[in-house]
């Protein structure tokens, strides 16, 4: 089988090259010249473990292959996915821009029947939309049938995810493309991986009502972090004591500096946009969004707390993605929380294993180290914003030795704090005793 993936970027790549592991046949298409150019080079756009492997091997097995020309693609494939991005408006609704774009192009150079499938995160009703922009854009009448399957890749382990995700889900009217698209998924079928067949709306909804849930358990126990600060109870145990209930679990209940990424903050958004244009309010989702955007400035309220001002001091910002094993930084509390020092004049100085580069691009004017270490040394206050795991074998000796001053706000409860307060440093963690 032929498939045609337009958009490659983080969720493009992933599934193309994860498709062509099955043994499809596949064309990645971007718009983005210098992205292709450098593909085509063995260059991957961006960071995630195993990723540069399972795209050399594909590509030298003549499974996979990148593009500018949607034309061609189009016509060569049977399946076409759209996956190109579809960030927060200023009004919080998910901008449809470059999905109606591609439906258009898609059209116009259709020439016989074809699937064609939303991977993007798309608002309940774009199927329909898409659908009609197809229909109106043909200059003849050529069958094609929609698909909506929502990608559930998590960044940093995306490939185990597509390859064993928990569930796969597929939003379709006509048995036909059914058919198509489970045999298009077929080695998942084989490791009996749960799929879930339903209409396209709820399909769509699907991707949103995960997103905002995984986003609720984030702010719920940031929350209850807060409220154990106040009486002094321990989140961990709170969390552990919660999550052994298998009607809760244990993931997601891990307190920080509020959630980011490219997908919880403008899936939230998106949603309440949905449900103020149907009039149907979804109050725990709106809670949710404001519990974010607060616990974002708690981080800054604790240096306030320990250090007064922090006008002249010099921060030591650890961290930069918006979790570890990524260099995306989209909607990362480090962004809002760097902007917020340096508005306050602190002098900052930072260090994150992959997304520097990225947070070049957005703050050009600090400090960027090479190492840890290096952040550390002469910084009157640290503050850990993600937790990679290299951060967690900082010996704690230097914070105290390197260090010109003593406060250390761990938004990750990565450190000891008896042991730190043993060396004489101020620690400030999310809801520990
Ligand atoms: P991205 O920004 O990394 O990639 C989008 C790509 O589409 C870019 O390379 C862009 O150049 C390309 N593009 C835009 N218009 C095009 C056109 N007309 N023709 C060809 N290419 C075009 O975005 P992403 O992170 O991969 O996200 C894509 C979608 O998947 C979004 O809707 C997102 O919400 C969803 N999603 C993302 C993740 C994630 O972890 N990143 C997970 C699940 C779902």
């Amino acid at each position: 089988m032929h498939v045609g993936i337009i958009g490659t970027g983080y969720v493009g790549l992933v599934t193309g090259a994860c498709f062509a592991e099955f043994g499809v046949f596949v064309t990645c298409i971007d718009k983005d010249k210098d992205k292709i150019k450098s593909l085509k080079k063995g260059k991957i756009p961006f960071y995630e473990p195993g990723l540069d492997e399972l795209v050399k091997r594909n590509v030298q097995q003549g499974r996979l292959t990148f593009t500018t020309k949607t034309d061609k693609a189009v016509k060569s494939s049977l399946v076409l996915f759209i996956a190109v991005g579809t960030p927060r408006r200023g009004d919080g609704a998910a901008d449809m821009r470059y999905v109606e774009a591609v439906a258009k192009e898609i059209a116009a150079n259709m020439d016989d029947y074809k699937v064609i499938v939303t991977k993007s995160t798309v608002p309940v009703g774009t199927g329909k939309k898409i659908e009609a922009i197809i229909a109106k854009t043909l200059k003849e009448k050529i069958d094609f049938d929609m698909v909506s399957n929502p990608e559930f890749l998590r960044e940093g382990s995306a490939i185990e995810d597509f390859m064993r995700p928990n569930r796969v889900v597929i939003g379709a009217n006509n048995p036909h493309a059914i058919a198509i698209m489970k045999d298009l998924y077929k080695p998942l079928y084989l490791i009996e991986t749960p799929f879930v067949i339903t209409n396209i709306e709820t399909a769509e909804l699907i991707k949103y009502a995960s997103n905002a849930f995984l986003a609720t358990k984030i702010s719920f126990i940031n929350e209850v972090a807060n409220l154990c600060e106040k009486i002094g109870a321990d989140v961990h145990m709170v969390a552990k004591g919660m999550g052994l209930d298998k009607r809760i679990g244990p993931k997601f209940l891990h307190p920080g500096p509020g959630y980011g990424g490219s997908c919880l903050p403008k899936d939230t958004n998106a949603l309440l946009k949905m449900s103020e244009e149907n009039h149907e309010k979804l109050s725990i989702v709106d809670a949710v969004v404001k519990v974010n955007e607060r616990q974002k400035k708690r981080v800054i309220e604790k240096m306030h707390d320990a250090m007064g001002s922090v006008r002249g001091k010099t921060i030591a910002v650890l961290g930069l993605s918006f979790k570890p094993n990524t260099d995306d930084i989209r909607e990362s509390p480090a962004i809002d929380i760097i902007g917020r020092l340096i508005s306050d004049e602190a002098n900052v100085k930072a260090y994150d294993p992959q997304a520097m580069n990225n947070m070049k691009k957005v703050f050009g004017g600090i400090e960027y180290c090479d190492s840890a270490e290096k952040a550390i040394e002469g910084a009157d206050a640290v503050v850990v914003l993600t937790d990679w795991d290299e951060f967690k074998y900082i010996k704690l000796d230097v914070f105290a030795d390197k260090m010109k001053g003593n406060v250390l706000v761990d938004g990750r409860n990565m450190y000891d704090v008896a042991a730190l307060s043993k060396r004489g440093m101020t620690c400030f963690n999310l809801g520990r005793i």
